[in-house]
């Protein structure tokens, strides 16, 4: 007899069940659980006789519904996390999979294989001329509102229109594309040998501009003849380009992973997965524990983006499981970035990864001109204003070319701070220790929170002396949009911030209609930092370059250095040389002499020699343990116990300190941070002591804050 032991999702608690068959882990089952169906998914199997009764499994809906090898990996991730191995899996599963119903036996859907002349009748006509408005293809479900089965099926013995099992998401139409072929660089071509050859990961470190793309396109298309490939981006709103241009080449054999997917269509998702129908799969880090059945390559494009740490429970880190999949698939992992985060570039140092350099732009075109400006000497000149003498003659210039420019600033809203100037008084948001900011809402104005997004109408009067003179400090976006407009009368300008931008529809409508030149400027938050590729950009403008770099976290300086590197990606990157003008209160800052010179390895050597030098990560380990509670007294006095109890018994080296922002979401948090030579031994020692159960951990976090 085999006991297994089956997960419920939505049930707590992991109960047995037992099957004289054998049977997989991964299994997707259903039983009886106090009188009612259930479906589960076995996570153990045993011949081991329980002390309880077991009742029997009733049936078996797919023998390998998840590879036991993903439930393995699955269980080390929650293991290495101080998570549960439920947590782990429901991340990716879609809650329709345990309904008393098989979703997968539903939502066929039906695609139009030419465009015929032997229809007969206006039935089939009709038909034909809805699926033609469909782009090619169309669900079952949608099919049938307006033509019978009898057409439906008149339709395929013809040859006309073809089944397809699962449906194709909305986003794209499922006509084939033909596969072009790749017109690769010499440069380009030698680092896909390089790729194939290497035994080990491989960290493609190329300028931007590179063609690092056209590199994981050739290398997709080989392997998706055999075997599948999972390719994860930072962020799926925000890369609308490149998954419209694998599109345009992989056509159906894509499958697209993201949170805003309906349970229907991550279903369907899952399903061509499985059945192989799809070959690659892009999506988000939420899509890394997606099972594949024969994964042969995974790509992590922009690995350095702190996007592929998951910051709730289970925080894993995305590359540390790829690395898992790849060893344990025998597949290959390309990781892709023209500023290697710091623990990255660190394993290569050591031999364990691969580097393979890009170090040129496609075409023989020039990295752009990087031009450093000194702000304060603004100020003296008496110009307070967020445009630099230097960025208004570029933007002319760009103007009278009827070129474009991009314009970056990392702060949303009006202003950065509100005073009265009467009392002083200053708005404070109830939840969090942080100002609120002025922002403009579709017409309103409103103080918003950017901590807790807390949103109170704006007053005119001053809630403590009922002055109405208040003083704006700093800059946002929406403060900047409006300088341009009255500085550069009849200029176009679009803005893209979380107030203006409300999905990744409204997103890439934007884009495009930058990219047909409707607008002159583009200003924008780091929304418009990454993977934009404009023809007739060629001009960036930083108009804050200072924004985090005097946050207390080891890698301030490394978060503003890719950041940067990447702003200035967005210029020139066809013919002619882009510009860009980097303003700044600290030019004197050494992160600048690298910005200015393109010199990502300088940066890399300089960080991790002050790494080094103080010890931190990726030259060790680092636990972040948070305590949090709505008294002040009682989160401080959990901390302090934890963290007396480790200085005390076990190491110096910990610490204990404040959040950075002290009080958030109507809670205040302090951390304790603990550090050990590597991260088997962290998590070792985390082990072998109690961690007291209202606290969160934290492994290697992204964020001392
Ligand atoms: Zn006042
Ligand atoms: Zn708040």
């Amino acid at each position: 007899m085999n006991y297994c032991d089956v997960w419920i999702r939505g049930i707590k608690g992991i109960f047995s069940w037992q099957s004289k068959e054998n049977i997989n882990i991964g299994a997707r089952v259903r039983v009886k659980l106090r009188g009612k169906l259930r479906t589960g998914i076995i996570l153990k199997v045993s011949k081991n006789k329980p002390e309880f009764k077991t009742q029997d499994i009733l049936e078996v809906w797919d023998e390998e519904f998840i590879p036991s090898a993903y439930i393995e990996i699955a269980r080390e991730v929650a293991e290495e996390n101080f998570s549960s191995l439920e947590k782990v899996l429901s991340l990716t599963i879609p809650e329709k999979f345990f309904s008393t119903k098989n979703p997968e036996k539903r939502n066929n859907s039906y695609a139009l294989q030419i465009v015929p002349e032997n229809i007969r009748g206006e039935k089939q006509k009709q038909a034909v001329e809805i699926i033609q408005k469909n782009q090619g293809i169309i669900s079952e479900e949608e099919l049938r509102k307006d033509i019978s089965l009898v057409t439906i099926k008149g339709l395929i013995e013809k040859g006309i229109i073809t089944e397809k099992k699962g449906k194709i998401t909305s986003i794209f139409s499922a006509q084939q594309k033909t596969r072009p072929s790749f017109t690769l660089t010499v440069e380009q071509q030698k680092v896909v040998e390089e790729i194939r050859k290497s035994k080990k990961p491989v960290l493609l470190f190329g300028v931007t501009g590179s063609g690092k793309t056209e590199i994981y396109k050739k290398l997709a298309a080989e392997v998706s003849e055999d075997g599948q490939v999972l390719f994860l981006v930072p962020e799926i709103a925000l890369t609308p380009q490149l998954i419209a241009e694998l599109y345009s080449v992989f056509g159906d054999i894509l499958a697209v992973w993201h949170s805003k997917l309906s349970e229907g269509e991550k279903v369907q998702e899952w399903s061509r997965i499985q059945s192989g129908e799809a070959r690659i799969l892009i999506g988000a880090r939420s899509a890394v524990m997606i099972p594949l059945v024969n994964p042969k390559l995974v790509i992590l494009d922009e690995e350095h983006e702190w996007t592929f740490k998951n910051e709730f429970a289970p925080r894993f880190q995305t590359h540390d499981i790829v690395e898992k999949i790849v060893s344990r698939f025998n597949a290959k992992l390309v990781l892709g970035t023209a500023t290697p985060r710091l623990e990255s570039f660190h394993k290569c140092e050591i031999g364990e990864w691969h580097r393979v350099d890009l170090p040129n732009r496609v075409h023989e075109v020039q990295l752009p001109e990087i031009e450093i400006i000194d702000l304060s000497n603004e100020a003296k000149k008496g110009n307070f204003s967020p445009i630099s003498d230097s960025l208004e003659q570029e933007l002319r210039e760009i103007l009278k070319q009827k070129k474009q420019a991009m314009i970056f600033l990392n702060k949303r809203g009006f202003a950065g701070s509100t005073m009265c100037k009467v009392c002083g008084h200053t708005f404070e948001c109830p939840n969090c220790t942080s100002n609120m900011k002025m922002h403009e809402r579709f017409g309103d104005q409103k103080f918003i929170c950017h901590v807790c997004g807390h949103l109170e109408n704006f007053v005119v009067t001053c809630p403590e002396c009922e002055a109405e003179n208040f003083q704006f400090k700093g800059w946002g976006t929406q403060a900047l949009e409006k300088e341009l407009k009255e500085r550069f009368p009849g200029i176009k300008v679009f803005r893209a911030d979380a107030d203006s931008v409300s999905g990744k529809q409204d997103f890439e409508k934007l884009m495009d209609k930058f990219h047909e030149g409707q607008a002159d400027v583009l200003l924008g938050t780091q929304m418009i930092a990454k993977g934009l590729d404009f023809d007739n950009v060629e001009l960036v403008g930083v108009i804050l370059a200072d924004v985090g770099l005097n946050l207390p976290d080891f890698r301030s300086e490394e978060r503003v250095f890719q950041l940067l590197t990447q702003v200035s990606g967005r210029a020139g990157r066809r013919k002619k040389r882009g510009r860009i003008v980097v303003q700044t209160f600290r030019p004197e800052e050494k992160i600048f002499q690298f910005v200015r010179h393109h010199d990502s390895e300088g940066f890399l050597q300089w960080q991790s020699e002050l790494r080094k030098k103080s010890n931190m990560p990726p030259f060790s380990a680092m636990a972040k343990i948070t305590f949090s509670d709505v008294k002040k007294e009682v989160a401080f006095k959990e901390a302090k116990k934890f963290f007396n109890f480790i200085k005390d018994n076990f190491k110096d080296g910990c610490y204990l300190a404040p959040a950075f922002f002290p009080r958030t979401h109507n809670k205040y948090h302090f951390h304790v941070f603990i550090r050990e030579e590597n991260k088997e031994k962290l998590i070792k020692f985390l082990k072998q002591i109690e961690i007291p159960e209202n606290s969160k951990v934290d492994i290697n976090p992204a964020s001392l804050l």
